[in-house]
């Protein structure tokens, strides 16, 4: 099998041949070893995916189920004597002690680490325009963002440069970036994945899913990485096992379309490739109706709240003693926390320190932060009432196909709008799936798919016979 031949299987089919003895896992290793390093050595004149690419194949059981097959992994998973940074120059040269859970599941299932990849710094963005380490580019178009946090990661899997990659969604971050990128995107239930060694944005809305070139591949990777952990009090047991899809018809599925969701904010090419889908499905034999998530609208308000909040909490431990750089030339103490968080932090980081401190000062706390929690159970409860008139809400993933390097990183506003879809199944806790449903303007549009808490399996059996009807092809983005 030629080198080309080989970057051209899916991951399900890598871990067969490699079964069937048809392949080695050595050799499929370094095809993408030698193509990730190249990238890394290109720097800003690559796509600029990774942080750091492994100098050889790691010692992995190929017997195991994942077989052998590379993956790539979000900055901010702790992978033991590896660079984890977070995107951060806080944390730049960090090398941690220990493995996230959600990585050494799927390593102890055989996966071998390739890479890590690059993201907005500690996963907050929508473009990947705010990592320490510099932006990543879009490989259908190299002057348009990948979209973000998990920018390295979908850019990766779009390129060919990984098989398959690991990204946290917080309000979008898997699914955002795999609809601008044209490849699948998975957020799972909260707390179906374990999040210890995930370095912590929001803690509440943080999830690992897998970022992948088919819906099989996702639920694959998928089913190695549920399942409760001692080590995350929030993490869940999964209640059954995550299967392959098979299904080719939609006979009887119900799908909601919310109006809130699909309107005036999303361009018109977005939704004329969105409806387009949505005929394929019916044609599938789904039955569509319209829905109404009557608080959808003030999904984003409430988030930019909720999270600032938590990462105004969670980043308080980078004060320069625990972990990563310390400025150098402090007089004091306190000298020292200042000037190493004014040196560490990028001004997206701060904006939200400030934004999320504030939300929570006392006299302040009840009016945002209580406000903000109870907007999170009106929409929790607007799901709960749609899911019992229909199966799945179909959205746009994005309300706009990816847009120029530049074109946003003025206007912070402009650039929250980015999530106005995803933001909404987040601040709920329910699994949602980003598959890439046509083109616009000859760049890539995601579909959302969103179901109850723990419909992970019917989700991809859905977002799978779609799939297949609609027969993207994400050759264009292979470099
Ligand atoms: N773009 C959103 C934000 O900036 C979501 C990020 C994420 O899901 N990690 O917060």
């Amino acid at each position: 099998m030629s080198v080309t031949d080989i970057r051209e299987l899916s991951a399900v089919a890598a871990a067969a041949e490699i079964g069937a003895g048809s392949l080695s896992a050595g050799e499929l290793f370094s095809a993408y070893r030698e193509r990730a390093a190249a990238d890394r050595v290109a720097g800003p004149d690559g796509l600029n995916c990774f942080t750091w690419v492994a100098a050889g194949a790691p010692l992995t059981d190929v017997s195991g189920p994942l077989a052998g097959v590379p993956l790539a992994v979000k900055d901010l998973f702790c992978t033991e004597g590896v660079p984890s940074q977070s995107g951060s120059r806080i944390l730049e040269g960090y090398l941690p002690p220990y493995t996230a859970s959600a990585v050494s599941r799927l390593t102890e299932a055989g996966a071998a680490l390739l890479a890590k990849t690059n993201q907005d710094e500690f996963a907050m963005g929508s473009s990947n325009e705010n990592s320490a380490f510099g932006p990543v580019r879009n490989p259908w178009d190299r002057e348009r963002v990948p979209g973000g946090s998990s920018g390295g990661s979908a850019a990766a899997v779009a390129a060919g440069l990984a098989p398959w990659a690991l990204g946290t969604d917080t309000g979008g971050s898997i699914r955002q970036p795999a609809a601008l990128c044209g490849i699948v995107g998975l957020k799972p239930t909260y707390g179906a994945v374990s999040r210890y060694g995930m370095i912590a944005f929001a803690s509440s809305l943080d999830q690992a899913g897998p970022l992948t070139r088919d819906v099989c591949d996702a639920a694959l990777l998928l089913s190695h990485m549920v399942g409760r952990d001692a080590r995350d009090a929030t993490s869940l047991e999964f209640p059954y096992a995550i299967e392959l899809p098979t299904a080719e018809r939609l006979d009887g599925v119900r799908l909601g379309v919310p109006e809130e969701l699909t309107g005036a904010g999303v361009e018109p090419g977005v939704l004329e490739a969105f409806h387009a889908s949505i005929v394929r499905a019916q044609e599938l034999g789904a039955l569509v109706s319209e829905v109404r998530l009557p608080h959808a609208p003030h999904a984003l308000s409430a988030y930019y709240v909720i999270a600032p909040a938590e990462c105004s909490s969670n980043l308080a431990r980078f004060d320069g003693v625990r972990y990563g750089m310390r400025a150098e030339g402090a007089l004091e103490l306190v000298d020292m926390y200042t000037r190493t968080r004014h040196d560490g932090f990028g001004a997206e980081v701060k904006r939200r320190i400030m934004l999320g401190t504030y939300a929570l000062s006392s006299g302040y706390y009840d009016a945002y932060y209580g406000r903000a929690q109870r907007v999170r159970t009106k929409i929790a409860e607007d799901f709960r009432s749609v899911f019992g008139e229909v199966d799945f809400i179909v959205t746009p993933t994005a309300p706009t196909v990816a847009f120029g390097l530049g074109e946003k990183t003025g206007d912070p506003l402009a650039m929250y709008l980015n999530d106005y879809c995803t933001v909404p199944m987040s601040l709920a806790g329910i699994p949602a799936i980003s598959i890439p449903c046509g083109l616009s303007g000859g760049l890539p549009v995601g579909l959302q798919i969103a179901g109850p808490a723990f419909c992970e399996n019917r989700l991809l059996e859905t977002a799978h016979a779609l799939e297949l009807a609609l027969d993207f092809d994400g050759t264009p983005a292979r470099v």
